[in-house]
């Protein structure tokens, strides 16, 4: 999908080919970009041994050397939590801001170590992160590096139906506005709100399952009262 127009009460979506397909509501579910630190190594390494979420990863790296990447206030946060799954968590201060005196206390009350200093690059051997070197060319030995990357919804292509994606409120990105329901306020069929963002374009944690259960379900009612 190249752009979305409005004709009248309908949408006409331009794809990559030149065709173009007209319909009465659109659901957009083209995700987002992770947009990770610029860390040498590090992007070769995303969604191997470089993660982002203990839900998703945690059990994978349970009793390893994880060393939690700081370039926003979370990564405390994020370090509390992968020591539920593992004794040996270090915190790099890297790019984060200072931690207050309460975060210092927190992080030594669960023996997780703060290594001060810029990362410089990610360390592999044979194809498996070894660690993280920092810009004084210290290596501190690892197994697995979590970042927290900025969630940017891929949003271009909608810019002709004047969305575009805005700052989340919770500070991790950029996502399209919508109500509860997943609607923006684009006017569409019989005057219903009817342009329709999923999934990621949210931002993940804004759309819980039960949600994007009732997505199909609210394009399904609108279908009924309109006929
Ligand atoms: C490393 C990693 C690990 C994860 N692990 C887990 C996990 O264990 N459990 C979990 O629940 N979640 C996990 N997630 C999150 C999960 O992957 C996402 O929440 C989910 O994929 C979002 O689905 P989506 O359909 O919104 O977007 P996507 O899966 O990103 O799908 C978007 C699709 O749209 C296509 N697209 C993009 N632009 C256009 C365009 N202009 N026209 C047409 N098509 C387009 C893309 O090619 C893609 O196929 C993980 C994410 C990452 C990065």
């Amino acid at each position: 999908m190249r752009a979305a127009a409005q004709v009248g009460d309908a949408f006409e979506v331009t794809l990559d080919d030149g065709a173009i397909m007209t319909a009465r509501r659109l659901l957009v579910a083209t995700g987002l970009v992770d947009e990770l630190p610029n860390i040498r190594g590090l992007r070769e390494r995303w969604g191997r041994d470089v993660l982002h979420c203990p839900y998703c990863h945690g059990w994978e790296v349970r009793d390893q050397a994880v060393g939690v990447l700081a370039t926003e206030p979370r990564a405390v946060h994020m370090a509390l939590l992968f020591r539920q799954l593992t004794s040996d968590v270090v915190l790099f201060t890297h790019t984060g801001p200072e931690l207050t005196d309460e975060e210092s206390e927190e992080l030594a009350a669960r023996d997780i170590r703060i290594i001060a200093g810029v990362v410089e690059s990610i360390e592999v051997e044979d194809d498996r992160l070894s660690g993280v070197r920092l810009q004084d060319g210290t290596v501190v030995a690892r197994q697995a590096v979590v970042v927290t990357p900025r969630f940017v919804a891929r949003s271009e292509m909608l810019r002709s139906l004047g969305i575009k994606a805005t700052p989340h409120p919770m500070g991790i990105g950029d996502f399209i506005a919508t109500d509860a329901m997943g609607r923006t306020s684009v006017p569409g069929d019989q005057g219903w709100p009817s342009f329709i963002a999923t999934g990621d374009q949210l931002v993940q944690r804004r759309t819980e399952a039960g949600q994007r259960r009732q997505i199909p379900q609210l394009i399904e009612h609108q279908d009924v009262a309109r006929q």
